[in-house]
């Protein structure tokens, strides 16, 4: 049931469904009695009556082939294929884009985040403390370097790792703390940065859902060591593949380019045998390619303007939505400015709505035409056998006891309850381009949610 203010009518009045209601009620045909049309245009989709949203949402990723394939062509034919200056001039860009000092591109964002671990002085033994919403990809580095991930609770109306449950995990051996910007919301990195420079800790960023969002005009990905970013393709730029690391350190940047490239001295261009085939580091290769890079420049052109769309959207969304009960817009912490919104997010109540489930709400929104899912299942990152498997390697049984590596004491201990509530009530406005649409699209959704507030009864079945 809608609360008081959110009558059927109140609604439609500030709708642009209103407008079409309007019309209909106006212009049917003699003997067809108006109301009839107007309720029918209020049947939810999932009991028989229309759409909310019929005209679709835009694709993704976008491509203006009339005005990028030239220049696609053009290093293609170019014949220069591996990192070479498209690849410098996409660095040079995201890190202005940033105000950061340098930007490493990687093949994907799981290794500029593993890169990023790698060359920091963690060490078998130490403790890092990671965000539980997220998956795998987020913490191998850790992992690589022989650490013990110590996982610290959300908060279930951010979605982000709470500062208090960090302060609660420190322990002598804590040496890093990786927040997870997830669905592109900034995490609280002014009370996590506080955190780690009252205990001398790292910090790094997965920023990999979190293109240009902000904290106080600071975007994220900037407070840490190291800030990681991913270029996949389903994300706000996307190139298919490809990642990126974001420092202020200069000597860390140097060991990141070296790491990336074979070991060689910081700089070294593929190709350029004379000064590099010395290794001075234990390295991998994960280097960006050119026409990698060119897709990326053309993607960063419009992805500022992008940001933007998205962001009034979302606000816009969340004004409208936050009158009904049932759900609750993603709020920001205190200091967050702006999200990427790579995944519009609300925590689902069914108090709010009469005891209708969320599977049933979902259902029902999607009938309406409007994506929606229900995020990452409820399988904890921290009970996964990817962890229990690496707990059995002889470097881990060296350096921890066999307390430590128990798995079934290692998933009470790392137990987060905010986290499964998230689990069973987050909702993920699905599909990349839904945020990119017009201000009727955005109404549209409300819309859906209205209907489904009005027939909860009927949808309970
Ligand atoms: C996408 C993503 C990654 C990994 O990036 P890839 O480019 O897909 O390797 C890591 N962490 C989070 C939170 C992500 O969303």
């Amino acid at each position: 049931m809608p609360k008081d203010n959110v009558t059927r009518r109140s609604f439609l009045k500030s709708s642009g469904l209103a407008a079409v209601g309007a019309v209909l009620a106006t212009q049917v045909s003699p003997g067809v009695a108006q109301t009839d049309a107007v309720s029918d245009a209020a049947v939810p989709a999932i009991l028989g009556g229309p759409k909310s949203h019929t005209s679709g949402w835009k694709g993704w990723p976008q491509w203006d082939a009339e005005k990028f394939n030239p220049r696609m062509n053009a290093v293609m034919s170019g014949r220069v294929w591996s990192r070479s200056g498209k690849v410098d001039e996409f660095e040079k860009k995201w890190a202005e884009m940033h105000g950061s000092k340098h930007c490493l591109t990687t093949v994907n964002g799981t290794n500029a985040l593993s890169a990023a671990w790698m060359q920091l002085d963690i060490r078998p033994g130490d403790e890092v403390i990671c965000a539980p919403y997220t998956f795998s990809a987020s913490v191998f580095g850790v992992l690589y370097k022989g650490a013990m991930p110590v996982w610290a609770d959300i908060d279930p109306m951010t979605f982000q790792i709470d500062p208090e449950k960090i302060k609660a995990k420190i322990t002598p051996r804590t040496k890093g703390i990786l927040p997870v910007h997830i669905c592109g919301y900034p995490s609280d990195m002014p009370a996590i940065m506080q955190i780690a420079k009252e205990h001398n800790l790292f910090v790094v960023e997965d920023a990999c859902q979190a293109h240009l969002a902000e904290i106080d005009g600071q975007k994220v990905g900037t407070f840490g060591n190291a800030g990681c970013f991913s270029f996949q393709t389903s994300k706000n730029l996307p190139i298919g593949e490809g990642g990126g690391i974001l420092t202020d350190d200069t000597e860390y940047y140097h060991r990141l380019y070296s790491y990336h490239n074979y070991g060689y001295a910081s700089g070294t261009k593929p190709g350029q045998v004379s000064s590099g085939i010395t290794s001075f580091i234990l390295a991998t290769k994960i280097r960006m390619a050119e026409y990698q890079a060119v897709i990326g420049l053309c993607q960063m052109e419009k992805l500022e303007e992008e940001h933007l769309i998205r962001n009034e959207n979302a606000t816009y969304l969340s004004a409208k939505l936050s009158a009904y009960p049932g759900v609750t817009p993603v709020k920001f912490h205190k200091g967050g400015t702006q999200a990427s919104y790579y995944i519009y997010s609300m925590v689902y109540n069914p108090e709010g709505l009469d005891g209708l489930s969320r599977g049933r709400f979902l259902e029902a929104l999607n009938a309406e035409g409007v994506p929606a899912y229900t995020g990452y299942p409820n399988d904890p990152i921290y009970t996964q056998p990817f962890l229990n498997d690496v707990f059995q390697s002889e470097i881990y049984q060296k350096f921890y006891t066999k307390d430590e590596l128990d798995f079934e004491k290692y998933k009470e201990r790392n137990h987060c309850p905010a986290l499964i509530k998230t689990f069973n009530s987050a909702i993920w406005i699905g599909a990349q381009g839904i945020m990119l649409g017009t201000k009727s699209d955005m109404d549209d959704i409300v819309n859906a949610v209205d209907k489904i507030h009005n027939n909860v009864a009927k949808i309970k079945g």
